[in-house]
């Protein structure tokens, strides 16, 4: 099932990135007061009382020129609007209504979806009388916020989270066939590569609809398996005022992930790995989804020596880390080269994903390593691990018991991690590691 997107909108400067951040109660992100710069997009995962969400920082397109800002503007409020099931359309209340606020607001309310009007930097009592001009702008859901400290922000979470019904649940089942999903920015080679399998067309067993209108799934039968490839390729803009192709694709790169097992993110080889590659990929693995990288167009990659994919695999794990047990393919769709090899990778990706191991091999083989190696003494105090199990989660996750579990810090958390990578083979996949109190 799909997973529920939340797009945040607004003016440059009334306060989206410090929002996002608190949604996601990290402080992963640069927050840049300047005008006159162009900032990312931002993308992650919120999670309030269970229910997980993603949600979008629509970012700032900052330009000197009203003109071409106000029509960027418009541009992702409309992309906005017609990809994510919900919108949170910002406002300053430091500023009052601007015209482009109302403009916006004109905008938004002809959408369809639910939109949840911020009033932000409501920092105090003075502030929050100020705030009821906003009401001005006929918007049902509004909520007066102050991202800076976080008041607020449970009820607009709450409000959120009552929107997320049962079919928006990721919901994984066992029997399910595999899901591989196709992802990666315009032009590296996504359409080519199904038509390249599409080809194949006896391998076809049957187009399914996808669950959001938004993703195609396809079902094959290749090498005696049965799988089904998520893709987004075929599908363009709606309209031609959204010529931002490259926000169109990670919104969908997000749908199509959240429906897989495994993502194949395809680069482009002349190009290398972008900080949005990169962004996706830690996406992906939060999200705890199977990996595999396709360095694609391979062919254009001159002067081929012995090692130039040695090295560029090398130089694009280092980017990778800390999760970089990932393999990495490099593919040729025009050529054909290693596409079916790419599928095959996928697959065994996603058995990796749902493997269990015995608890009494699992203990066997960590309980030594831990005695190689223990965690440093806390306090005078040894910590002891005693025992560790698998649990009965879909994507790998382990929990180590012993007497002091929260003193056990991410050092040795990755000598575990590496220990079972190393023992078992879980290429691909992200695991957890929990410490619980025995
Ligand atoms: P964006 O361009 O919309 O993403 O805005 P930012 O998140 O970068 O914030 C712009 C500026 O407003 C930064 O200096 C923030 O520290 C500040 N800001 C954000 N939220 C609040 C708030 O709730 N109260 C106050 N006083 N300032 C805030
Ligand atoms: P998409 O936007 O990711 O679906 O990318 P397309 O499949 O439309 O490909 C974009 C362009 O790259 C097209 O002109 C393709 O012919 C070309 N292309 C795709 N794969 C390869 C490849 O492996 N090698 C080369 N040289 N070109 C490729």
């Amino acid at each position: 099932m799909a997973g529920f997107t939340v797009a945040i909108v607004g003016r440059p400067n009334v306060g989206k990135s410090t929002l996002f951040n608190r949604l996601l109660e990290q402080r992963k992100a640069i927050v840049d007061d300047v005008s006159g710069v162009t900032r990312d997009r931002q993308y992650g995962v919120a999670d309030w009382n269970g229910k997980t969400f993603n949600v979008i920082d629509t970012g700032g397109f900052v330009s000197n020129s009203d003109d071409v800002f106000e029509r960027e503007i418009r541009k992702q409020v409309k992309i906005a609007m017609e990809e994510a099931n919900a919108l949170i359309f910002m406002c300053d209340v430091a500023t009052g209504i601007t015209d482009l606020d109302a403009d916006v607001a004109d905008l938004l309310r002809r959408s369809s979806k639910p939109v949840f009007l911020v009033v932000n930097k409501v920092d105090n009592s003075d502030r929050r009388l100020e705030a009821t001009e906003f009401y001005a702008l006929g918007f049902e859901n509004v909520h007066f916020l102050s991202s800076m400290t976080g008041s607020g922000t449970g009820e607009l979470l709450d409000d959120i989270t009552a929107l997320i019904t049962d079919e928006f649940l990721v919901e994984e089942k066992n029997e399910a066939l595999p899901k591989i999903a196709i992802i990666g920015q315009p032009n590296v080679g996504k359409s080519s590569l199904l038509n390249a399998l599409v080809g194949q067309e006896r391998n076809i067993v049957s187009e399914i609809a996808g669950t959001t209108r938004d993703t195609i799934h396809t079902h094959y039968n290749l090498f005696q398996k049965d799988f089904v490839l998520i893709d987004t390729a075929g599908l363009r803009r709606k309209n031609k005022v959204s010529e931002d192709l490259e926000f169109y694709s990670v919104i969908r790169a997000i749908k199509a992930m959240d429906e897989a097992d495994v993502c194949m993110l395809l680069l482009d080889a002349e190009k290398g790995i972008t900080a949005q590659d990169l962004n996706i990929f830690s996406l992906a693995a939060r999200k705890g989804k199977g990996l595999v990288i396709l360095v694609n167009k391979w062919d254009l990659v001159k002067e081929k020596q012995t090692n130039t994919a040695r090295d560029y695999e090398k130089e694009l794990k280092s980017r990778l880390s800390p999760f970089n047990d990932v393999p990495i393919i490099f593919t040729s769709v025009v050529e054909k080269q290693r596409i079916f090899k790419a599928i095959e990778v996928a697959l065994e990706v996603c058995e990796n994903r749902t493997k269990k191991i015995q608890t009494s091999r699992l203990n066997e083989v960590m309980l030594k390593a831990i005695e190689s190696y223990h965690p440093p003494v806390v306090r005078g105090t040894p910590i002891r691990i005693k025992y560790v199990t698998q649990l009965p989660t879909y994507t790998p996750a382990f929990a180590f018991f012993c007497n002091l579990p929260d003193d056990i810090k991410q050092p040795y958390k990755n000598y575990l991690e590496n220990k079972l990578r190393e023992n078992f083979d879980f290429t691909g996949v992200p695991i957890k590691i929990f410490f619980r109190k025995k």
